[in-house]
């Protein structure tokens, strides 16, 4: 048994810690959610300005049916007018009035389908510019995602590799020791084995009382203690 291998579990220990804590805030995953976030925006504005456009080109349909019905009416009584059925001036008049009032409803049918067209035009130039920086936040997103893979096997062979090595150093302790260690681990943390420098515990906050550092003098070196002061593991 060596006293340097239960110092090398507790670095180990410290190790996967670090490695742990590296992985889990990664600086990509921070960059991914605002990316993320980015994203689920894009596809708000392009599922509303989508629905504006259904919206205008359905508008911009009834218009010209709404047109074409006119313009049929408007053939109907051309076709009566010069087909020689109306004869009276004042029957034709009143036609000839007909048709031009219907003409303007036609052509006020015309430009409203006109201006939805144009406004549809803007609806899609906006979403290819939406769509275009949608592209851009998706291939940031896969740069990040693939980024945060390989970070995240490059952490995980070290801390297999730390795990391969703890587990090489417990087996040169006693399982006892080990099991002390781990208790007193949550509260202590990196400084749970500390060393006994000759006249005091690495671990203690304030100076050693004489009567423990006595006590500990008369041990012998490369004995395992406990301070009786800070609860640490003392290697003596
Ligand atoms: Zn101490």
């Amino acid at each position: 048994m060596s006293q340097e291998s239960l110092f090398e579990l507790q670095r180990l220990d410290t190790e996967t810690e670090v490695l742990n804590h590296r992985r889990v805030n990664l600086e990509q995953r921070a960059a991914l959610e605002v990316a993320l976030a980015e994203q689920a925006e894009h596809q708000l504005q392009i599922d509303a300005v989508g629905a504006a456009r259904v919206e205008v080109a359905t508008r911009q349909r009834r218009h010209e049916d709404e047109a074409q019905i006119v313009a049929t009416k408007v053939e109907a009584d051309e076709a009566r007018l010069y087909g020689g059925e109306v004869q009276g001036v004042k029957d034709l008049e009143a036609l000839q009035h007909e048709i031009a009032s219907l003409r303007t409803r036609q052509s006020g049918f015309e430009d409203q389908a006109i201006e939805a067209m144009e406004e549809a035009e803007e609806l899609a130039t906006r979403i290819a510019a939406l769509e275009a920086a949608r592209a851009d936040v998706d291939s940031r997103i896969a740069v990040l995602t693939s980024e945060i893979t390989v970070a995240e096997a490059e952490i995980d062979a070290e801390v297999e590799q730390a795990s391969a090595g703890r587990a090489a150093a417990a087996a040169e302790t006693t399982p006892e020791l080990v099991a002390e260690y781990q208790s007193l681990r949550p509260g202590f943390g990196a400084a749970t084995v500390v060393r006994f420098d000759g006249n005091n515990c690495a671990g203690c906050p304030s100076i050693m009382p004489a009567m423990e550092v006595d006590r500990m003098k008369r041990e012998a070196s490369g004995s395992i203690l406990n301070c009786r002061e800070c609860g640490r593991i003392v290697l003596r």
